[in-house]
């Protein structure tokens, strides 16, 4: 069985999380404090939060930002429901729009959806792959959307424009026209769920990216005490001698990351530029390398140049496909022994926003990547042969789903090498055979290689 996404765990870990239960200290402390440096080093910003999950982290910041009940922030329809709950948290109202062909937000949408109420846009880097931040940006700094601004807190009213959010969760060590994910938003919240490319088991870290006139270790500062309570002193200050006062001057949450679990990703986070994401990006590209030769594959977007995926998630697609076919698809991959997912059902086709009024019908773009998404393991574990486990159980499910036209193609095949271009013919089906296995030009079988036969078809 090939498990879909298990955690990285190895004996640095291990020993990682043992020193900081033995070291007497096991909440907010030295080890939070060291992760958000290293997260802020990494992403080339002032400052990191940690916080205990994405989701507190997105509620943390729409908050802070004064949004509230009347107000709206525009979301992907294509996205975790984290997304669009967040905004729900804060009393505001999110406003979905579709998304385009790489999965991410749609800039146009994204323009027909603001209105006088719009305060914020959260973006999602879907799989790890960037969105388009110079086209959400050139929109929040248009003239005729900057005037339809009505700011009503001070921090809407230092930024003046529409806030632009990046929900990272999916894209920590991505690359946005060379810059980090985390320096191209005003605001990026990273996960570092269970499932996610680094974990802590839950947790998030905010990146404050904001511009002037903000002060980065200000609104740091104030972030930190919102997330405890509103307190004055954390409990690690106060242990030392003398230090009990405190106050409490904000209503806030209790979102902090304790040290055990920041632990847990600090000893990740020390792997993961040079091991755990170029193995993540082996598995894209052993995947990349296999499917891109099947013309009912649609590999996800990794090209552009000065970008870069995190290589998060694998979302295949499966061309002309339905929702029908796609489960069929999963539940042959499932009865090979591999774990797949779909990612995501849109935010419209579930419980809670349907009763909310979302119709899906609205959304065609984010349905039709829904429809025939196949998301595959990828993670650093997985062997080559792992790998190749995946993807032979991926054709061979289509395979049959899709049987090959025999009469067509026993009618078509001849006439093709006849006229020599079966070197430009397309290959959508490829398998090694044994030698003694026969092969007939009725079956469609066509040597290449030694060793390797292609199936063709028109
Ligand atoms: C996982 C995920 C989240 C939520 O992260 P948590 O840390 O579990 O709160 C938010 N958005 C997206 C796109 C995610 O995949």
């Amino acid at each position: 069985m090939i498990r879909f996404s298990p955690p990285y765990i190895d004996d640095d870990i291990i020993k990682e999380v043992t020193s900081i239960l033995q070291s007497g200290w096991l909440t907010t402390g030295p080890a939070t404090k060291e992760l958000e440096m290293e997260m802020a080093l990494f992403c080339n910003i002032d400052h990191t939060l940690a916080v205990n999950s994405a989701t507190s982290g997105m509620i943390l910041m729409l908050h802070w930002y004064g949004i509230k009940e009347g107000d709206e922030v525009i979301v992907p329809a294509y996205t975790y429901c984290a997304t669009a709950l967040a905004v729900m948290h804060v009393g505001a109202r999110p406003v979905m729009v579709d998304v385009g062909s790489d999965f991410n937000i749609d800039c146009e949408k994204i323009k027909e959806a603001i209105t006088e109420r719009t305060k914020a846009i959260i973006a999602v880097d879907f799989a790890g792959w960037p969105c388009d931040y110079d086209g959400i940006y050139s929109i929040v700094n248009e003239e005729d959307i900057k005037k339809k601004f009505r700011p009503a807190s001070d921090a809407q009213h230092q930024l003046g424009r529409i806030m632009v959010m990046d929900d990272a969760a999916h894209a920590l060590g991505a690359t946005y026209k060379n810059k980090p994910i985390g320096s191209c938003a005003d605001i990026t919240v990273f996960s570092l769920h269970a499932v996610k490319n680094i974990t802590s088991a839950e947790g998030g870290v905010i990146a404050i990216n904001l511009p002037a006139p903000f002060n980065s270790e200000e609104v740091y500062n104030t972030l930190r005490i919102w997330s405890l309570n509103g307190q004055t002193k954390d409990a690690f200050t106060k242990t030392k001698a003398g230090a009990w006062q405190y106050d409490v001057i904000y209503p806030g949450f209790k979102m902090n990351m304790p040290d055990v679990l920041a632990a847990v990703a600090l000893a990740q986070f020390k792997k993961y530029e040079n091991l755990l994401l170029i193995e993540r990006k082996r598995v894209f590209d052993f995947y990349n390398n296999i499917f891109s030769k099947y013309d009912w594959a649609i590999c996800p977007p990794y090209q552009q140049s000065g970008c870069a995926s995190s290589y998060h998630l694998y979302p295949l697609r499966i061309k002309n496909g339905n929702e029908e076919e796609r489960n069929k698809i999963i539940e042959g991959i499932s009865g090979r022994s591999v774990a797949v997912n779909v990612h995501f059902t849109p935010l419209p086709m579930l419980t809670v926003f349907k009763q909310a009024g979302y119709k899906i019908e609205d959304y065609p773009a984010s349905y039709n990547l829904y429809n025939n998404e196949i998301s595959l393991p990828i993670y650093p574990q997985l062997t080559n042969d792992q790998c190749k486990t995946v993807t032979e159980a991926v054709i061979e499910s289509v395979k049959e789903l899709r049987p090959v036209k025999t009469l067509l193609r026993s009618i078509l095949f001849p006439v093709m090498i006849m006229m020599g271009g079966l070197e430009n013919a397309t290959m959508s089906d490829e398998r090694e055979i044994d030698d003694e296995e026969t092969y007939s030009y009725a079956e469609g079988f066509v040597k290449r290689k030694a060793g390797r036969y292609y199936r063709f078809t028109a």
